[in-house]
């Protein structure tokens, strides 16, 4: 069983799991069984059960504890040169990136995110006039009654998210990575399936570099782009990477809890 499945049984919101009743062979796993495996690998593996929680939307709590975990990698592994163009700055910057390397990393699950247009409200505020009523005038200009308009607060529905609140990363091919290979699929009378040239057939869509650039840019405002995919682009990819790495190691740990 895979972590991820194993969360299957997991309800997010109160840590029970189901027992399903209706297994009966002796090497059924129940569970009980599962909960002391993903027990015992998050006390071995912290760092990368916690990532795995956290990108699951398990609690919040996992999410501050991931980014603060990367944070004290970046801390650990910071190149000379980003520490020497970040100056005072670097402890916001390496922040910044490890809170962003969280969301790259994150994706991967086809995780929700608040909306940072509206703030997760789905509504967006603004003023505008608003015609209360158009006035009436008369066929040779004459106005009887003046139009009435008033400036008001008025919400309207997000664009961004289409109102959700929320956005989820998935890419167009549905997650899948695939998509269906049209001229092949013509040619061999088959369906032929390709990888995704949107999201690479990773199946969702990345943090675009030039987002986290900019964001850096905001701390470090003599930044280059040319000083950023030196030296601070591969810096972030290896916080990226990290909690993959750590997935895996906790995914392995758990392997060999539960067999
Ligand atoms: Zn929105
Ligand atoms: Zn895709």
């Amino acid at each position: 069983m895979k972590l991820e499945n194993a969360l299957k049984n997991f309800h997010p919101k109160s840590p029970i799991f189901s027992d399903s009743a209706s297994c009966t062979s002796p090497d059924c796993l129940t569970g009980m069984d599962i909960m002391a495996a993903m027990g015992m690998t998050e006390s071995q593996a912290k760092f990368g059960m916690t990532a795995f929680l956290a990108k699951n939307d398990v609690s919040e709590e996992d999410k501050f504890s991931t980014v603060e975990a990367l944070t004290q990698y970046a801390k650990k592994i910071t190149p000379k040169l980003v520490a020497k163009a970040a100056g005072k700055k670097l402890g916001y910057c390496l922040i910044v990136l490890a809170k962003m390397a969280f969301e790259d990393y994150a994706r991967s699950a086809g995780s929700i995110f608040s909306c940072s247009a509206c703030n997760g409200k789905g509504l967006i505020y603004s003023h505008k006039d608003v015609i209360k009523h158009p006035g009436i005038t008369k066929l040779d200009g004459t106005v009887v009654i003046e139009p009435w308009i008033e400036n008001e607060k008025v919400e309207e529905l997000c664009i961004s998210c289409n109102g959700k609140g929320q956005i989820a990363h998935r890419c167009r091919c549905k997650g899948r990575g695939k998509v269906l290979d049209e001229a092949q699929t013509k040619l061999q009378g088959a369906p032929v399936y390709k990888d995704c040239l949107r999201c690479a057939g990773k199946g969702f869509n990345r943090v675009p570099s030039s987002v986290v650039y900019n964001a850096i840019k905001h701390l470090v405002p003599d930044l280059t782009q040319s000083s950023w995919s030196r030296n601070w682009k591969p810096f972030y990819e290896k916080l990226v990477s990290k909690g993959y790495i750590e997935e895996f190691e906790a995914e392995k740990l758990f392997l060999k809890k539960i067999s």
